[in-house]
């Protein structure tokens, strides 16, 4: 978990290599709906464009056919956003014989949020952020992009929707037992750093 701009796809990419995970970004998920050019993805654009979630049902169908077709341990990125999806991930889970083991909430103040967000440029292929101001094209040769949300009024509507939906995820969690705070307002390698230890010591 995290606010936009946290670091959360950073963190995840590199957690699933060192610990075996798939990763599942739903923001990755609803970018290929809509690339793929369907009307459902027509749709999804539209809210998505706009800085707001995508309804509940939609995530929460989507999620169940990529966890239940794998039994590989998973690592979640931009879910649960609300309560309802928090509260449909422990059914689920709970169905499938599987558990929660952590939840990681990366830290940061929305100022560096901004400041973040405003200046982020993706790689269309590999979806990692340029490393720096200067470069023209991601280390794996794909073409980088700023993502249509990314718009100053976007990012504004984007935190308002956070502190409103997703910020209660973290009463939903902070209780049991499962729940860390990492602070996201470190370089890359030391966010990573505090996460692995505390995966580790759950392993
Ligand atoms: P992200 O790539 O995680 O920043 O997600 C980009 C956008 O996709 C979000 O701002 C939402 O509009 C949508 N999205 C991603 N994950 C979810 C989710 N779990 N629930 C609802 N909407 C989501």
């Amino acid at each position: 978990m995290g606010c936009p701009g946290a670091g959360k796809g950073t963190q995840s990419a590199r957690l699933k290599e060192v610990f075996n995970l798939k990763h599942i970004s739903t923001g990755d998920v609803l970018r290929a709906e809509i690339a793929s050019g369907s009307s459902l993805g027509q749709q999804i654009a539209g809210l998505i464009n706009q800085g707001n979630l995508v309804p509940d049902e939609l995530i929460i169908s989507m999620l169940e056919k990529l966890v239940s077709t794998t039994q590989q341990g998973l690592i979640f990125d931009g879910f649960p956003r609300t309560v309802t999806q928090a509260q449909a991930l422990d059914e689920m889970m709970m169905r499938l014989g599987r558990q929660i083991n952590a939840v990681v909430m990366i830290d940061l103040p929305e100022s560096e949020v901004v400041k973040r967000l405003s200046t982020r440029r993706l790689c269309k292929e590999c979806s990692k952020p340029a490393a720096t101001a200067t470069q023209t094209v991601c280390e794996c040769g794909g073409e980088l992009y700023v993502r249509a949300d990314d718009a100053p009024e976007s990012i504004k509507h984007r935190l308002e929707v956070y502190r409103a939906q997703t910020l209660p995820v973290k009463d939903y969690y902070k209780n049991s037992g499962k729940y860390v705070e990492i602070n996201g307002n470190q370089t890359p390698d030391e966010v990573f750093g505090d996460i692995k230890n505390v995966l580790e010591k759950i392993k």
